[in-house]
């Protein structure tokens, strides 16, 4: 057992403060990282601020982590120290059920363990990435490659994978047109992701405010959905519509935007149900669905197509007194486009 600085939150109205939270030993197939850089997704919000209803207090958010191997157990494999390294919303499955044989851990027949916030059968509740080390089964350690900056690749192992896995099981590429709805921290990573694909990309934002960067990322239109003729402009028009946002929406009138056959799938998790009346799905046959995070083959997969195709996040540096702060700023839509807490200069241990 060892001990590392963190943050946690004690709860939903505390905010952050700093403490010290115990790591388990390195068992055979463990590896210990010592961790650099951990973005701030708004699931973290979501969770800190109880607003699933689920939270296990105190709770130690992130599940966007890149470090360092410090130690691995003797019968790891795949990874050796001084390896650069992601872990991302997961950190055990039962490894055996139909799903995770197929390389779909988020979907466990046991239960997936999240990387916080999920109790486990000793008592304890995983703590995650707020923090300087953490000791994780090397199933569910990912190789971040050499070209990506390590600071810029943490939001990829959430942001990234949420938004990459509905755009290849959608059949994001060329000639298909995508929509995505709210261009935060997964909006903008899923235009780069959907560009980079080869998809047609239109970004739906509350207002024009980030359309320079928008078109930056790859997008070919732009349109504020606070302007009611955007959607006279686009309905009918796309194959996906892709929806980030963390709030409630009108999700008729995105139906709307659909193609025969068009999907629209939401990764925003808002804590309220959807209003759909059924003719407006049966009436040009849409799907409406939704999809959560990815397994961890294809995570890799991801961290190595955004190394092939120059993807990155764009990020804002913060302290690790500073997550306040940012929280509201990113509630606010007042982020360009994922915090991500220097933990290395900022959550140091005693003496380093
Ligand atoms: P984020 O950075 O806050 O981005 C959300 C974006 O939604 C905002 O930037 C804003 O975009 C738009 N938005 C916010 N409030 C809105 C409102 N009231 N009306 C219309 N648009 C609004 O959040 P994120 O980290 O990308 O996460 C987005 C959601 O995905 C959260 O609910 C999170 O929990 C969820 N999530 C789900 C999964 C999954 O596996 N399904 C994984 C990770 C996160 P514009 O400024 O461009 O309008
Ligand atoms: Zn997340």
């Amino acid at each position: 057992m060892s001990t590392v600085p963190a943050l946690e939150a004690v709860s939903a109205a505390s905010g952050f403060r700093r403490t010290e939270i115990d790591r388990r030993p390195v068992g055979p197939r463990d590896v210990e990282i010592e961790i650099d850089w951990a973005g701030i997704c708004h699931s973290d919000i979501h969770i800190a601020r109880d607003e699933w209803g689920a939270t296990s207090y105190p709770v130690t958010p992130g599940h966007e982590i890149v470090g360092r191997v410090l130690a691995v157990g003797e019968e790891v494999t795949g990874f050796s120290p001084g390896e650069t390294v992601g872990v991302g919303c997961y950190v055990d499955s039962c490894g055996t059920c139909e799903y995770c044989a197929d390389g779909r851990e988020n979907f466990c027949a046991e239960g997936v363990v999240a990387t916080y916030n999920t109790p486990l059968p000793d008592g304890s509740v995983t703590r995650g990435g707020y923090s300087r080390g953490v000791v994780v089964d090397e199933r569910f350690v990912l190789r971040v490659p050499q070209a990506l900056d390590p600071a810029r690749a943490a939001p990829l192992l959430c942001a990234g994978i949420t938004t990459y896995a509905p755009l290849r099981r959608w059949g994001a590429g060329p000639g298909r047109r995508v929509a995505v709805v709210g261009m935060g921290g997964l909006g903008h990573v899923a235009v780069k992701i959907a560009a980079a694909m080869g998809a047609e990309v239109t970004v739906l934002s509350q207002s024009l405010a980030k359309r320079q960067d928008g078109l930056a990322f790859g997008a070919r239109d732009y349109f504020a959905t606070k302007d009611p003729e955007t959607f006279e402009r686009n309905r009918g028009r796309f194959d996906l519509v892709l929806n980030t946002v963390s709030a409630d929406l009108p999700v008729e009138q995105y139906l709307s935007l659909l193609r025969v056959d068009g999907v629209l799938c939401s990764v925003g998790l808002p804590p309220e149900p959807y209003s759909v009346r059924p003719m407006a799905l049966a009436a040009r046959q849409r799907v409406l669905t939704g999809s959560m995070v990815g397994g961890l083959p294809q995570t890799q997969e991801m961290l190595d197509f955004c190394a092939e195709h120059g993807v990155e996040s764009e990020i804002e540096v913060i302290g690790a007194d500073d997550v306040d702060e940012a929280y509201d700023r990113v509630v606010a839509s007042d982020v360009r486009y994922r915090f991500v807490v220097d933990v290395a200069r900022t959550l140091a241990r005693a003496g380093a």
